[in-house]
């Protein structure tokens, strides 16, 4: 209601100033117009007197004030000494001013005077010039200014007209103009309101006009999408969270209890204490994991840029998992180039690598290899680690990823399905990618690839 008053108010303002603008324009020029005529016939009048004389300059008013005439115009023929010599038919004009005054004036200007004149019965105002004709005639013309006064309340009439118009306009086309523009705005709050009901997968409808309600509304919609995404993946990690502590925290409640029922020697209870220990430090690693996870994926988590020696990186994770590899008669090689440097986050990166080798080979049996392979191809550095163990059925290859998925078959290995999705969230915040091909039986081959776009970003920012 505020934005239609406003509206209108504006509209009514504005067209009363225009029109006040326009009515006195009108009016000068009309004014000036009447002024010129009048100095020309003057002159007209000069010329007359200076052809054929007083005679001539008579003959003519009589001309000019014949029949209807008399109504619209009057002419005084004085002496400069203000006898009058002649007058037009006056009967229209009664009560003319006493012209002694103005007479003067034109005695000592030498200058003609032009005057705006109320006649006593006469309805209208007129113009009217006092100016030399001659040596010693002044002549007075005075002229209607009838057409002007009608043409001045037509004008009024008119504007009158067009402010009732506007204001009857007005009042809807305001209330139109205000509804358009806050059609967008409700749209939102209809949204919002029915988000805050529950209706989470709600979205603000976006016109093709592309216009700035549009803009928010889609920003609107972006944000809501993020916030879904998120409230699902914590909805979905607490589920699982509170499935996977469920049996080892049962596993620690029933040992504890065993330990209170019978009361064993101390070796027991130094065994039950062992084991409480290492359920404890599972479920913590599994809580911290799944908090490093919760942070990459946010975008909380702040990566620490270094430059990192890939090579490096990589040799020292295959001498790291060497013994475990020789303890499986795994055979473990490294093929990697001389020279390969990355900016990244070390720390990061090497839990990657070290998921991925971790992963090969507890799935990998005994007698297999597990190779790592380093290349620097054109604008990315891709890590492939393959190894010949027990593989994945194509739907498995797409689920290993989530968190807390394990494959059946890989359920007799120690593991809390954890790793890859780790793995994945440390490389999409490099701007990376992670991706797997197996089959079953014949083994995996994991390739982590790094895009050097960030580094030059890295390097620009330096
Ligand atoms: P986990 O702790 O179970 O290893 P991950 O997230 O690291 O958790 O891996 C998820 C699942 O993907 C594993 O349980 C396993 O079934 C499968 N997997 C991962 N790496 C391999 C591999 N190299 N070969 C076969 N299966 C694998």
């Amino acid at each position: 209601m505020r934005l239609t008053a406003w509206y209108a108010g504006i509209f009514v303002l504005f067209s009363t100033i225009a029109f006040i603008l326009a009515y006195f324009s009108v009016v000068s020029i009309l004014q000036t117009q009447m002024d010129e005529d009048l100095e020309d016939d003057i002159e007209e009048f000069v010329a007359l007197m200076h052809l054929g004389g007083i005679e001539r300059v008579k003959k003519e008013i009589f001309l000019e004030t014949h029949g209807k005439e008399a109504q619209q115009v009057f002419f005084r023929l004085w002496s400069s000494e203000g006898a009058l010599l002649l007058t037009s038919d006056l009967s229209a004009w009664p009560g003319l001013d006493d012209p002694a005054v103005y007479l003067a004036q034109v005695r000592d200007t030498l200058q003609p005077v032009l005057m705006t004149i109320q006649s006593a019965h006469h309805a209208h105002t007129a113009r009217s010039i006092y100016a030399f004709i001659g040596t010693d005639t002044v002549l007075q013309i005075g002229e209607s200014l009838e057409a002007h006064e009608e043409l001045k309340e037509a004008l009024l009439y008119g504007f009158l007209v067009m402010l009732v118009v506007v204001v009857v306009l007005g009042g809807p086309i305001g209330w139109f103009m205000a509804n358009r523009a806050l059609n967008g705005i409700h749209e939102i709050t209809r949204a919002a309101s029915e988000i805050k009901e529950g209706a989470l997968d709600q979205r603000v409808k976006i016109s093709p006009q592309g216009d700035e309600l549009d803009k928010l509304a889609y920003a609107f919609n972006s944000m809501l999408d993020r916030i879904q995404t998120l409230i699902v993946g914590m909805r979905e990690m607490t589920d699982n969270l509170a499935h996977d502590l469920r049996s080892p925290l049962g596993r620690m409640r029933a040992t504890a209890e065993m330990a209170l029922m019978q009361s064993g020697s101390k070796t027991d209870v130094e065994t039950i204490a062992a084991a409480t220990t290492e359920e404890c430090d599972r479920l913590l690693e599994m809580i911290n994991t799944t908090l490093d996870i919760a942070e990459a994926e946010s975008g909380a988590a702040k990566l620490e840029y270094a430059d990192i020696d890939l090579v490096k990186l990589l040799n020292d994770a295959v001498e790291l998992f060497q013994s475990i590899a020789e303890d499986k008669s795994i055979t473990l090689t490294a093929d990697l180039p001389e020279y390969c440097h990355f900016q990244g986050d070390r720390q990061r990166l090497q839990r990657v690598v070290a998921s991925l080798l971790d992963n090969a080979l507890k799935y990998t049996n005994e007698g297999g290899t597990v190779s790592l392979e380093l290349l620097n191809v054109a604008g990315r550095v891709e890590i492939f680690i393959k190894d010949t163990g027990i593989g994945m059925t194509p739907g498995e290859s797409v689920r290993i990823f989530e968190r807390f998925y394990r494959c059946d078959k890989s359920r007799s290995q120690p593991g809390n399905g954890l790793g890859l999705n780790l793995a994945r969230a440390f490389v999409h915040a490099h701007g990376g990618g992670i991706s797997v091909k197996s089959n079953p039986g014949q083994g995996s081959i994991f390739a982590v690839t790094l895009p050097l776009y960030m580094n030059s970003v890295l390097a620009a920012n330096d």
